[in-house]
């Protein structure tokens, strides 16, 4: 069976993003690089680097052999400087293996990690406004998307389970691999549990995570590209700017708002060349200017939170406002064109790029950044709750019925055309639910 076919039996979605459907991307004949994001873009989050330290040979047999597929000219793993044990590691895998797989080396930065940002460092183009990597001859994967692919080619595995880690205020920050379905509550309690009564959690990196209370933790569960829990205070200040709603953002903007212009100063995507101006939006909204074709830069914003955690000087922030006139504009099908015209980099990237230990202190998450266990706890669960939808795309129709008897890695739920990905049982055991979820018990549970 052909390398892309085994990757869409398998289920493989981006393990580190929003889902996209891993056999869509590989679906080309020919590109200029094939490109790992190995950065880990978030602050504290540890999986790219557990997985690039422990799975070194396979993911650079799995690059090879995705490279031939997609004639990819170069193959480059990207991931900062300072990735010691993991760089040592990959390059004794690819002396070993005769590879042609290339280390590129990047600051410590945020957001080193943004797919965009990935490109324009490597291979010095600028993905178009509106555009994907594709457009300028790159693919670009990460970590654990490329280990998914090599189980997958190797041994017939479909996606059953997900590594995550668990920081914050816990007992014991760790790194474990759950079965798909496992909820938030048990990942936790292997961390030995939360250390304070009052909490919330923050589902994937403090910058870009969503939030959830802990009253919801018995129903969340682990998908394909969950990444990671920060357990932290409900008063902690990454809770109160999550919370802030659009109208009292607008109203700080109108009051405080002094067109420093340091949110597109700084802001990443602009460095790149996009005409993202979050100063301009801001000023539109808050002096009701309206003028469209400037708030349609807001579909730009890669959500990043540099202008609103960094930038700004009067605490305002441009991200949640961005994100709100994405939602309107999404809702009304308004489209940013894709751009055909010459970008150039801001002469200034280099020097204003920020530095996440000073990023990591500026939003109060230095307190967590201790994270001394480097193996993965393997979990199990006697019941798993599996959504149908944990990808970009229409979501999997399931192909049980309650009653039936399942195996681990069994399809559940097929999408057979369009974008979307198969969903595999990730334990053995009998359907006893079916709705937005396949609920399956393990036959020895409750007993
Ligand atoms: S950084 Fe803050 S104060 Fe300065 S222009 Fe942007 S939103 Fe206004
Ligand atoms: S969140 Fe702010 S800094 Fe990040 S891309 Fe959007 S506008 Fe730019």
């Amino acid at each position: 069976m052909d390398i892309v076919q085994k990757i869409r039996e398998a289920g493989i979605v981006g393990a580190g993003g929003a889902g996209f459907p891993t056999h869509i991307k590989f679906s080309v004949d020919k590109v200029d690089y094939l490109l790992v994001n190995g950065a880990e873009c978030e602050p504290l989050l540890q999986i790219d680097k557990y997985l690039m330290r422990e799975k070194a040979s396979e993911i650079i047999k799995i690059l090879e052999q995705l490279g031939d597929r997609i004639q990819a000219k170069e193959i480059h793993i990207a991931l900062k400087g300072k990735y010691k044990s993991e760089i040592t590691e990959l390059e004794n895998a690819i002396k070993n293996l005769n590879s042609r797989v290339k280390i590129f080396k990047m600051g410590t930065y945020y957001p080193a990690g943004d797919e965009q940002q990935i490109v324009f460092e490597v291979t010095g183009r600028t993905v178009p406004e509106a555009g994907i990597p594709l457009d300028v001859g790159v693919i670009v994967t990460n970590v654990g998307t490329l280990v998914n692919i090599y189980e997958a080619v190797d041994s017939d595995k479909p996606v059953v389970d997900k590594c995550l880690s668990i920081h914050g205020e816990v007992k014991k920050p760790l790194i474990i691999k759950t079965p798909i379905g496992m909820t938030f509550e048990k990942c936790i309690e292997a961390a030995g549990g939360a250390t304070i009564d009052n909490y919330k959690i923050i589902v994937g990196g403090p910058m870009m995570g969503k939030v959830i209370v802990k009253e919801s933790l018995k129903k969340e569960v682990v998908t394909k590209t969950t990444g990671a829990l920060i357990v932290v205070p409900e008063d902690h200040y990454m809770i109160y700017r999550n919370g802030k709603t659009v109208k009292h953002i607008v109203n700080e903007a109108k009051s405080a708002c002094i067109q420093c212009r340091m949110c597109t100063d700084l802001c990443p995507r602009y460095l790149i060349g996009h005409k993202l101006r979050p100063h301009r939006i801001m000023r539109n909204v808050s002096m009701l200017e309206n003028d469209s074709e400037i708030l349609k830069e807001a579909m730009l914003c890669c959500e990043c939170g540099i202008c609103e955690l960094f930038a700004c000087p009067m605490q305002i922030s441009p991200r949640l406002v961005n994100i709100h006139l994405k939602n309107i504009f999404r809702k009304n099908n308004v489209r940013f064109e894709k751009s055909t015209r010459e970008l150039a980099a801001d002469s200034m990237r280099e020097y204003r790029k920020v530095p996440t230990d000073r990023l990591i202190s500026r939003i109060g998450m230095s307190k967590y950044t201790d994270f001394s266990e480097k193996k993965a706890v393997v979990l199990e669960s006697d019941e798993v709750s599996i959504p149908l939808k944990q990808h970009i795309g229409a979501p999997a129709k399931p192909v049980v019925s309650v009653g039936d008897h399942v195996e681990c890695g069994q399809v559940i739920g097929e999408v057979k055309e369009g974008l979307g990905a198969n969903i595999h049982s990730s334990i053995e055991g009998i359907v006893i639910g079916i709705g937005d979820s396949v609920i399956i018990k393990n036959k020895g549970a409750n007993k």
